[in-house]
């Protein structure tokens, strides 16, 4: 597969753009190479700069559920663009977003749109800091919740107490209101609201963590989690960015059956624009300004051509059947791939929900960061290296969910089965 143009598109960015990319990811530094350069993509697949093709299963990192391109999305995005691009005032269509959003979630009394899923987490952590008068946060190790000061911390060799901040140019003090806990552990979590009585502002959580791979909770550690908040008064955030509208209908917190104080939403609320969102009980909302004292506040915030495309995508997404066809693909294509590591007699854990899907190789499921980071991830690089030459793009890191999109046909995942029993070949020469 010849990727010369990409290579020198690459060499071009790197002038300009720190490392040629606008996000680190994309660089594709964990799974060695260039990354590719888009030139566009329709359905299911991507093209790139030389004129490959792949079976995409990143989709943007999770907002394109309908697919690239998708005319239902390309009509609705240019009637309102014929309209204006931004007016800084409101619009109908932001209330139409909001009124669509709490049918879908329960309990969301009040949503706000921003521009990003971390804005919307910077956001709701200022609130749930504004409405309880208290300075700190509950996060846990491998759960990512966007590039936000405070929460990019996560615990070096479990370590559980304070936080060590996980990027230069975060302040040992921002770093010390962010208390670790492991995923699944919520011994830790109480012990720490033990130790800071009354001092705890919120918890935020991925109910079902895609920033480490894909995990699965207990259903005991979200109760669990649930009873403490009620019991010392805690706001309960869930991270709803990469699952809303994408594990189901009503997100994570529908299919587990989790109630949180707030809740943020991202990816596919945007249906591939740059939208993102909080919003949840009434009376913590009430003190968003111009209601309350929390300032939050954004230029193109609502912007009516993202508001168009995301109102787009959920009309489609809410029609009966959409999530248990979409689920139907995602379970097709990770028991392909156990079976095919199976016929390598290699260990595979995989999971899904809805159009979410991730897979680790790995003896045992993988239940927190630590054992996230112990899988074979040597192994899913030789995986990945081997599916892009077989023309199907996986995300460029073992740490990632994979998403299937409702343009995703039979023949692309028939194609992608095949490139996984080769693929799997390649990762069976990494030693154990
Ligand atoms: C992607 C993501 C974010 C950040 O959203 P951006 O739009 O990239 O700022 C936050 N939380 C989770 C769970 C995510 O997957």
């Amino acid at each position: 597969m010849n990727t010369q143009r990409s290579a020198e598109l690459f060499q071009r960015a790197q002038k300009s753009i720190p490392g040629g990319v606008n996000s680190p990811v994309r660089a594709f530094k964990s799974v060695g190479g260039n990354p590719l350069f888009i030139e566009r993509g329709k359905g299911a697949w991507l093209y790139d700069a030389d004129g490959n093709a792949y079976v995409d299963y990143v989709g943007s990192w999770g907002p394109l559920i309908l697919g690239h391109a998708d005319e239902r999305i390309l009509a609705a995005v240019r009637e309102a663009l014929e309209r204006g691009t931004s007016f800084g005032a409101p619009t109908q269509l932001e209330t139409t977003l909001a009124e669509m959003v709490k049918e879908i979630v329960p309990g969301l009394d009040l949503v706000r749109f921003v521009s990003s899923g971390s804005e919307a987490a910077m956001a709701a952590l200022r609130v749930a800091r504004g409405f309880t008068g208290r300075e700190k946060i509950i996060k846990f190790a491998g759960c990512y919740h966007g590039a936000v000061d405070a929460l990019l911390v996560k615990a070096g060799s479990g370590a559980t107490t304070l936080g060590v901040p996980d990027s230069a140019g975060v302040t040992a003090g921002v770093a010390a209101d962010t208390l670790l806990a492991d995923f699944n552990n919520l011994a830790q979590v109480e012990a720490l609201a033990a130790q800071n009585p009354g001092r705890i502002a919120a918890v935020i959580l991925e109910a079902i963590p895609g920033n480490m791979g894909m995990i699965w909770p207990d259903e005991s550690f979200l109760k669990g989690l649930r009873a403490l908040c009620d019991r010392e008064g805690i706001v309960l955030i869930c991270d709803e960015v990469m699952t809303g509208f994408r594990v189901g209908l009503t997100g994570a917190q529908g299919l587990l059956g989790l109630k949180p104080d707030l809740s943020i939403f991202g990816k596919v609320i945007g249906g591939g624009m740059p939208v993102g969102a909080y919003g949840g009980r009434r009376d913590i909302m009430e003190k968003v300004a111009p209601l309350g004292p929390v300032y939050q506040a954004g230029t193109l915030s609502g912007n009516p051509v993202a508001m168009a495309a995301g109102m787009a995508t959920l009309r489609v997404i809410r029609e009966p059947g959409f999530f248990q066809r979409l689920e139907a693909k995602s379970k097709r294509l990770m028991d392909g791939f156990a079976q095919a590591a199976k016929e390598q007699n290699l260990p595979l854990q995989t999971l899904y929900a809805g159009g979410m899907m991730g897979f680790f190789f790995a003896q045992q499921p993988v239940k927190d960061y630590t054992q996230a980071l112990a899988s074979h991830s040597k192994r899913y690089v030789a995986f990945f290296q081997a599916m892009l030459a077989e023309g199907v793009y996986l995300a460029p890191s073992a740490f990632e969910a994979l998403f299937v999109s409702e343009a995703h046909g039979e023949d692309d995942i028939a194609k992608t089965l095949a490139a996984a029993r080769k693929a799997m070949a390649q990762a069976a020469q990494v030693p154990a």
